[in-house]
């Protein structure tokens, strides 16, 4: 006989909102992995042989996760609601007309965890020889109001009334547990086809025909449907005792990826063998994380929008967010002067006094600079004097921290374009034009932040370990043991790994990194950023995108508006600013505290006249210590030598703080898929010379 379960996970999981705007409550994170993973270990565990889901909003997300169910041995269907939402029985009668349900079967929900033994309960319900069996827990209304009378003698629930309105409810001890199992024939004959329909109306009725069996469970259940469950779930994963240390050569997953924020969550999501990301924070994202707080939502490390040059990687990325996307269009600023010129600087002119429109023109075309060795120089040949002293050296200046006759310029090709002469005139004498156009609309996820996008991603990895800090990183024998820094007895075993965490991070935690690479990574400058982000209970901020303040006097060079990106950001009446600066150890500024670098932030915008102190309802201070890579003179040759060191070892790089280099998340995609490629390619032909081995994918070359 089949040992079949199904699975009802095609609930909308309001409790758990905004997470399950983008997710079903089954993909929701527990510990770095869906919880579904822990279900389906412990269905198989518990000799489960074959699985329904009954999936419905975003069942997508599951199916692609579980497939087949192999990997936890399992076989697994699917039986498909859409949109249109049958109810629990509605669901069941769903898979029986799809030919999917077994004779008998066990159903469980699709956001609860039990402690019980299956093969007890079959057991129990094969012995009743009833249609239908219900678990239940004594309760006496402690996780929720009773609504069970079970009479363990004779092993029947007597009545299970969810209304409250049976007039025995007060003599109810027990709960529903969440485990039921049934025939398929009761369901074909009490649970009408293509209506929607509930399991408790059935059980209630059964258990009034004196049908329904009960089988007592003793350990408490969990559920991840809200916030507290879902804690209480992973306080409970926490107790468990830990899988014994690997001090052997043990070997768990073919490639480990160290770091899961976007660059290596791609390359997990995109391997064909197993794999596991190590994760030191709390949960996967990196720089992408968002913070959902107070009502406001905003990304922590300065703000994300998607955009591509790629319309196949902006295609894909907008697809992760399965439907929760907002489509924004850039109406940015440059403030100058106390005016607010249209962005970018060169394409705004119009906006700018006379004589200043007219020293930029002019320049602009009037321009014998010669060619340039540096990135100063490159602005003065480029743009002119007018629209390099007035907007370009100031503001540059600011935000790398750095004077720009000591940046090299071969990372300005490209990213910066020089715009034809015809639309500055255009600008100049008022008609209008646009600039960085691959920018000017922009996708940005409805609700969530741009957390939803690394969290698309992550629905499709099945391995991520968070909390684990790793701090050594050895090679060994036959391939690489990588050690938490939080838990010394937790090692792990890979045949290979690809690093998507700070170059910085890896010369330090690789073991036997000769000095003269340490030197050169340490030569390879950064920048640090804070971004402060103020919460403001009126809506008198203006519906710029993002502002650019070049002026050195003021402390920020960035600010921006989270509710531009998706209306969903801030609640209604009120508005949020977020300001940016950059900054380094040893500056100064990175060493002053939080409340001091809030001080000067609100200064700033006061002196701008944009917030008015009495307005501030919400702040927030946040340190991002790897912001943005420096390009200065030393930085091509450092860099080749450090890659080339990690090349030589067989790790492979690739994403932004990993090959340090100036990269958006489209790029880190692009970048994370060509790396899993050339693995999976490595991975499937170990014997084939031809093929570039895991040595020479260095991402991006
Ligand atoms: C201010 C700012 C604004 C930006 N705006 C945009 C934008 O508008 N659009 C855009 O496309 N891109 C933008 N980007 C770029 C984008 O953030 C990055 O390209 C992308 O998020 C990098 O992803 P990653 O996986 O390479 O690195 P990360 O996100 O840094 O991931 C590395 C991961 O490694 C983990 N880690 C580090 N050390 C360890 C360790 N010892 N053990 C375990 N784990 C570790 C980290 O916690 C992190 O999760 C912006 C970047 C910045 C700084």
């Amino acid at each position: 006989m089949q040992n079949q379960c199904v699975i009802l996970a095609g609930g909308l999981g309001t409790r758990m909102r905004p997470v399950t705007q983008t997710m079903p409550k089954s993909m929701l994170p527990a510990a770095g992995k869906p919880f579904v993973h822990y279900q389906l270990e412990w269905l198989a565990a518990q000799g489960v042989s074959s699985v329904v889901f009954c999936i419905g909003y975003r069942g997508n997300a599951i199916r692609e996760f579980v497939g087949d169910g192999h990997a936890w041995g399992l076989s697994v269907a699917y039986s498909d609601e859409g949109n249109q939402l049958l109810g629990t029985a509605g669901a069941l009668r769903l898979a029986l007309e799809n030919g999917l349900l077994a004779e008998t079967f066990a159903v469980l929900y699709g956001d609860s965890f039990l402690n019980i033994s299956l093969p007890a309960l079959r057991a129990r319900f094969e012995e009743s020889a009833m249609p239908a069996l219900m678990a239940v827990l004594r309760n006496d209304n402690q996780w929720d109001h009773s609504n069970v009378i079970y009479e363990g003698d004779s092993g029947r629930v007597v009545l299970y009334d969810k209304t409250g309105r049976d007039p025995r409810s007060g003599w109810m001890h027990y709960i529903d547990y969440g485990v039921s199992m049934f025939t398929r024939a009761v369901i074909a004959r009490h649970v009408p086809a293509g209506e929607a329909s509930d399991l408790a109306p059935l059980l209630h009725r059964l258990s009034l025909e004196g049908r329904l069996a009960g089988f007592e469970a003793t350990e408490r259940f969990y559920e991840v449907g809200s916030p507290q469950g879902m804690h209480d779930f992973e306080q409970y994963l926490q107790s468990q005792p830990q899988a014994p240390a690997v001090h052997t050569a043990r070997r768990e997953h073919v490639t480990g990826i160290l770091g899961g924020g976007l660059a290596g969550l791609t390359v997990a999501a995109h391997l064909n063998t197993e794999s596991e990301v190590l994760e030191s924070s709390d949960r996967p994202g990196g720089h992408c994380q968002s913070v959902v707080e107070e009502g406001f939502t905003y990304d922590a490390g300065g703000p994300h929008i998607m955009f591509s040059r790629n319309q196949q990687t902006l295609d894909f990325m907008v697809s992760l967010l399965g439907g929760n996307v907002y489509k924004g269009r850039r109406n940015n600023k440059v403030y100058y002067k106390d005016r607010y010129v249209k962005y970018p600087f060169e394409n705004g002119l119009f906006d700018l006094d006379p004589q200043d429109r007219f020293e930029c023109l002019y320049h602009y075309i009037k321009n014998d600079h010669p060619t340039p060795k540096n990135f100063k120089e490159w602005m003065y040949h480029t743009f002119g004097t007018g629209l390099t002293e007035k907007y370009l050296l100031p503001y540059n200046e600011k935000i790398w921290n750095v004077a720009a006759d000591q940046m090299s310029l071969d990372w300005v090709e490209g990213r910066v374009p020089r715009p034809p002469v015809e639309d500055v005139i255009k600008a100049a004498v008022g008609v209008n034009t646009e600039g960085y156009t691959h920018q000017l609309h922009f996708f940005y996820p409805e609700r969530g932040g741009i957390e939803a996008l690394p969290q698309g991603m992550a629905a499709r990895v099945k391995n991520i370990q968070t909390g684990f800090e790793i701090s050594r990183v050895q090679k060994t024998n036959d391939g690489w043991l990588v050690g938490n820094g939080n838990n010394g007895n937790d090692e792990r075993h890979y045949e290979q790994i690809v690093s998507t965490i700070p170059l910085h991070e890896m010369a330090n935690i690789v073991e036997g990194v000769p000095q003269e690479i340490k030197q050169c990574v340490k030569a390879l400058r950064y920048n640090s950023l804070f971004t402060v982000t103020i919460g403001l209970a009126s809506e008198k901020l203006p519906d710029y995108s993002a502002i650019y303040v070049p002026d050195p006097k003021v402390p920020f060079h960035r600010l921006s508006f989270p509710g531009l990106f998706s209306p969903h950001n801030v609640p209604q009446g009120q508005s949020l600013v977020q300001a940016e600066i950059t900054a380094n150890e040893g500056d100064g500024f990175w060493e002053l505290d939080a409340a001091e670098v809030l001080r000067r932030v609100i200064s700033g915008l006061e002196d701008m006249g944009l917030v008015k102190r009495s307005d501030i309802c919400y702040s927030k201070v946040i340190r991002t210590k790897y912001g943005y890579v420096v390009q200065d003179f030393a930085y091509r040759q450092s860099l080749e030598k450090a890659k080339n060191y990690f090349a030589g070892l067989g790790i492979s790089l690739c994403g932004r703080g990993a090959e340090f280099e100036y990269i958006n998340m489209d790029q880190c995609i692009e970048r994370g898929i060509k790396v899993a490629n050339t693995l999976n390619q490595v991975n499937a032909n170990p014997a084939n010379p031809n093929l570039p081995g895991p040595e020479l994918a260095l991402a991006g070359h």
